[in-house]
């Protein structure tokens, strides 16, 4: 999950790294009273969680109250990458001498986290890993030992950095560590980092890459904003889970099966309500799960389950949906398709109970859930 610039920020604050002056804003007339209260001039930037704002426009100097409100109005007009910008944030500006990067990720090969520093900031870190990759230092981090001052000093040392900037690098990349463990980040960046025209250094952008399955705790107000909360969810069940716009739930065990049943729903005339691949097996518990989530979905007026078993026994699974229609006391119909070893007993035990239909082909159980969910 990846947090806004603005609640990334938030999160700097609370590991004592520096950031600019700033207050959100959501109207133009907000904005310009944000930037008077700040103090001018200021930078506009659109909250959004697409990568490459600054070349895409997201990001506007003002220097007059009046720049501010247009600027602002302008940027909450605009989408980029198609993402609606909502919400603004209002930063002071400041002097940029020279702008750094600075990021922790994670080194799966080595499993363990590895700070990435390079005096080529500004600019994405792929660009000067493809174009200056001498300019890129790198130093892994033990877990026991955390990042010690002289790792960083050799990391700064190899890059060339004035000596005048030594302590405060050394400070922010250690607070940047800080930030890394207690949020037990997949990645967070410092882009730019930057060196302000009095050596002081201040973290003008933020991104931080969260694991959605274990997100701390105490995170800022308005977090994973734009993830469907049922998307969260799966996946923490280890179920591929979409939000569609439409009306029939679909389940399926497989992505190629599943991405073919909405497929003949939407053929039949039916609007698939989701994409949820519960993968290989199909346990009764995992049924019992993507069934409660397919459900839990307001505009679910039908659910089609499509499994298709080799080795999967089908008397198995119908005991486990049996099982998920009795304990979710289910109110909607659902259509679902066994194909597997023991398919005749599956369809018999779905059959004793109110509101499940077995069919036996994809077409038909496609057209069945269609007529089914039809207003
Ligand atoms: P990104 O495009 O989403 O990565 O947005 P950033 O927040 O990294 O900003 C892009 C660029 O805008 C930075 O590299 C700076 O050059 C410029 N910028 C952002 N904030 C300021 C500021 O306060 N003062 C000045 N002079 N430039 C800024
Ligand atoms: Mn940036």
């Amino acid at each position: 999950m990846k947090l806004l610039e603005y609640q990334g920020k938030e999160l700097f604050e609370r590991v004592g790294l520096p950031v600019p002056q700033s207050e959100l804003a959501d109207s133009a007339t907000d904005a310009r009273a944000a930037a008077e209260r700040i103090g001018l001039p200021v930078v506009i930037k659109a909250q959004v969680a697409a990568g490459g704002r600054g070349k895409a426009g997201g990001i506007k100097v003002a220097k007059t109250a009046e720049d501010v409100e247009s600027a602002a109005d302008e940027l909450l007009n605009m989408a980029i990458q198609d993402e609606p910008v909502k919400r603004l944030m209002i930063a002071q500006a400041v002097d940029i001498a020279n702008e750094y990067y600075l990021g922790i990720t994670l080194d799966r090969a080595k499993r363990r986290p590895i700070l990435i520093f390079s005096t080529q900031g500004g600019v994405d870190i792929e660009e000067v890993a493809r174009t200056a990759p001498d300019e890129i230092h790198r130093v892994h981090i033990s877990p026991l030992e955390g990042l010690q001052a002289y790792q960083l000093r050799k990391v700064f040392f190899a890059a060339d950095v004035p000596s005048t900037q030594l302590k405060g690098l050394i400070q922010t990349a250690q607070a940047l560590y800080r930030a890394f463990e207690a949020f037990r980040a997949q990645l967070v960046e410092i882009n730019p980092l930057a060196v302000l025209t009095d050596d002081s250094l201040s973290a003008i952008d933020s991104k931080f890459i969260l694991d959605s399955s274990d997100l701390p705790a105490d995170l800022p107000e308005g977090h994973g904003e734009g993830i469907d909360p049922l998307e969260a969810e799966a996946n923490e069940a280890g179920l591929q889970y979409v939000k569609l716009d439409g009306h029939v739930g679909i389940i399926g065990n497989g992505a190629g099966l599943v991405m073919s049943t909405l497929d003949v729903v939407q053929l039949k005339g039916g609007a698939p309500a989701n994409f949820l691949d519960i993968g290989g097996g199909a346990s009764a518990d995992q049924m019992e799960t993507a069934l409660r989530l397919v459900l839990s979905d307001g505009d679910v007026r039908g659910v089609f389950i499509n499994i298709f078993g080799g080795i999967t026994r089908c008397d198995l699974v119908a005991q486990g949906i049996t099982q998920a229609a009795q304990s979710l006391e289910i109110q909607v119909p659902v259509v679902v398709r066994l194909v597997g070893t023991n398919e005749a007993e599956g369809r018999e035990i779905l059959e004793r109970v109110e509101g499940l239909h077995p069919v036996s082909a994809m077409e038909e159980g496609a057209e069945k859930i269609a007529d089914l969910t039809r207003s």
